[in-house]
C-alpha cells in the first residue's frame, strides 16, 4: 500500500536519538531547550515550548488563555477532533465557523457573519482556533482585524504547517494570533514520533503554559507564596499536568528540522507534478502557492467533480485503496462525530464543510514517494475518472 504520508527517518536522527539514549538525561536535559530555541529561531516568534503532543500544546493554550466553564470557543468543522476537544477539556462550549469554498480553511466572511450574531445574543467567543488545513494558512490578516473588533483571543492550528509561510513570514510567527501550535506526529512535516510545540511573543502566556506543561510547579521564587524552605524547594501554584517532551523525541526533532526545506521542496514539487498531470480530470485541485501563501504542504486534498463522474465518491476511494493506493479522508466536519451530535449538532451546520466531505480525498503525499509511485497514483485516478 503507498500511504497517504509516512516519515523519513534516516540514519542521522537514529545516531541522534542514539546518543540521547547514552546520555545522562532522558527527559529534562539540554535537547529540549535547543529543539524549542531552534523552532522559535525558524519562525521568527519569542517563545516556543515543546509539548509531548500538539493536542497538549492545545490543551495549554487553552489553559493559558483562560478557556473555561461559560466560554465559547470556535473552530472550522475541517480538522482533527483535538483542535475543539481542547476547548471541551477546560470546560467550555465549541462552535464551529463554515469553510471557504476555495482553500476550505475557516472563511473570515462567515467568522465576521457568527460574529455580529453572537454578539447580539451576548454569546462572543473568547478564542477562535484556525486550522491551516493541509499547510496553507488561514486569511489571518482578516481573522486578526475581527479579532481587535469582537474582542477574542488567536490560536493558530498550525499542526499541518511548519516550513510554510503566509504574508512573506514563517507560519508560526504569531503576528496575527497569541499562540500558534505544530505537531510532530509521524505524518506531518517533521516528527518527534509524538510531539507538538506551542510558539507565542508573550512572555506572560509563555511563563503560563510552562506551568500548566509540569504539574502547574514553579522552582521560580518570584512566583512562590513563601519563602524557600531550601534548595529542595519548589511549589504547585496551579493545577498542571504533565505534558513534557523527552529528549529522546527533541534530539530527533532537532534532526528533522535541518531536512525541513528539503522536505517541503520536495511536497512542493511532488505537488506541481500532481498539479500539472491531474489538469484535465474531473476534479478540483488544490491552492498550495499565491502571493500570500507558501503551503508546507502537509496534505494534498483533490476534489471530485461528482457531476461529471459516473461512479461515486465512495466507489473511486473504495478502488483506489483496493489499488493499493492509502487515500485518505481529511476530515469528517467534527461535530458530525457522534460525541459532538450528542453536544446538539445537526447536520447542515456547515453546509461548505459538508459538500467538501462529500467530494475531498486525501492522496499521497510524503518525501519518499519517488516518481514512479506517484504516477502510479495519477495512472489510477485517470482510469477511474476518465
Ligand atoms: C495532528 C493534528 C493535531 C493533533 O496532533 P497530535 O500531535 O497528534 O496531538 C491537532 N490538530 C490538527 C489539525 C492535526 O492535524
Amino acid at each position: 500500500m503507498i500511504p497517504y504520508g509516512r516519515q523519513n527517518i534516516d540514519q542521522t536522527d537514529i545516531d541522534a536519538v542514539v546518543s540521547v539514549l547514552k546520555s545522562d538525561f532522558l527527559t529534562q536535559g539540554p535537547a529540549v531547550p535547543l529543539f524549542e530555541a531552534t523552532v522559535k529561531n525558524l519562525c521568527q516568534s519569542e517563545f516556543a515550548l515543546a509539548m509531548n503532543s500538539a493536542t497538549s500544546a492545545l490543551h495549554v493554550a487553552c489553559l493559558a488563555l483562560e478557556v473555561g466553564a461559560g466560554d465559547y470557543v470556535w473552530t472550522t468543522p475541517l480538522t482533527f477532533v483535538a483542535s475543539s476537544n481542547c476547548a471541551l477539556y477546560c470546560g467550555a462550549q465549541v462552535d464551529f465557523v463554515d469553510v471557504d469554498e476555495k482553500t476550505y480553511n475557516l472563511c473570515p466572511q462567515k467568522l465576521e457573519e457568527k460574529l455580529a450574531q453572537a454578539q447580539k445574543e451576548n454569546k462572543l467567543p473568547k478564542v477562535v482556533i484556525p486550522v491551516h488545513l493541509s499547510g496553507l494558512s488561514c486569511d489571518m490578516e482578516s481573522i486578526f482585524k475581527l479579532s481587535k473588533k469582537y474582542g477574542f483571543k488567536i490560536i493558530e492550528d498550525a499542526s499541518h504547517a511548519i516550513g510554510g509561510h503566509y504574508k512573506n513570514r514563517p507560519i508560526g510567527c504569531c503576528e496575527f494570533s497569541d499562540i500558534a501550535i505544530f505537531s510532530f506526529h509521524p505524518v506531518k512535516i517533521i516528527t518527534t514520533a509524538e510531539g507538538g510545540m506551542a510558539l507565542t511573543n508573550s512572555e506572560v502566556l509563555a511563563k503560563k503554559m510552562e506551568l500548566y506543561r509540569s504539574h502547574g510547579i514553579t522552582r521560580d521564587e518570584n512566583l512562590m507564596e513563601s519563602t524557600s524552605h531550601g534548595p529542595w524547594y519548589y511549589e504547585q501554584i496551579e493545577l498542571g499536568y504533565n505534558y513534557r517532551m523527552t529528549e529522546l523525541q527533541a534530539a530527533l526533532g532537532l534532526n528533522q528540522l535541518k531536512r525541513l526545506s528539503q522536505f517541503i521542496d520536495k511536497r512542493h514539487e511532488l505537488a506541481s507534478r500532481y498539479h500539472e498531470k491531474l489538469a484535465d480530470l474531473p476534479l478540483k485541485r488544490p491552492t498550495f502557492q499565491s502571493d500570500d501563501h507558501y503551503s508546507a504542504l502537509h496534505l494534498y486534498i483533490i476534489r471530485l467533480e461528482l457531476g461529471q463522474i459516473t461512479k461515486s465518491h465512495r466507489q473511486i476511494f473504495e478502488l483506489l485503496r483496493e489499488k493499493g493506493i492509502g487515500v485518505n479522508l481529511h476530515y469528517i466536519p467534527v461535530y458530525l462525530q457522534p460525541y459532538y451530535k450528542k453536544l446538539g449538532f445537526k447536520v447542515g451546520h456547515c453546509p461548505q464543510a459538508e459538500q467538501y466531505y462529500k467530494e475531498a480525498i486525501s492522496v499521497p503525499l510524503y518525501y519518499d514517494l519517488n516518481h514512479q509511485k506517484q504516477d502510479t497514483v495519477i495512472q489510477a485516478l485517470k482510469e477511474l475518472l476518465t
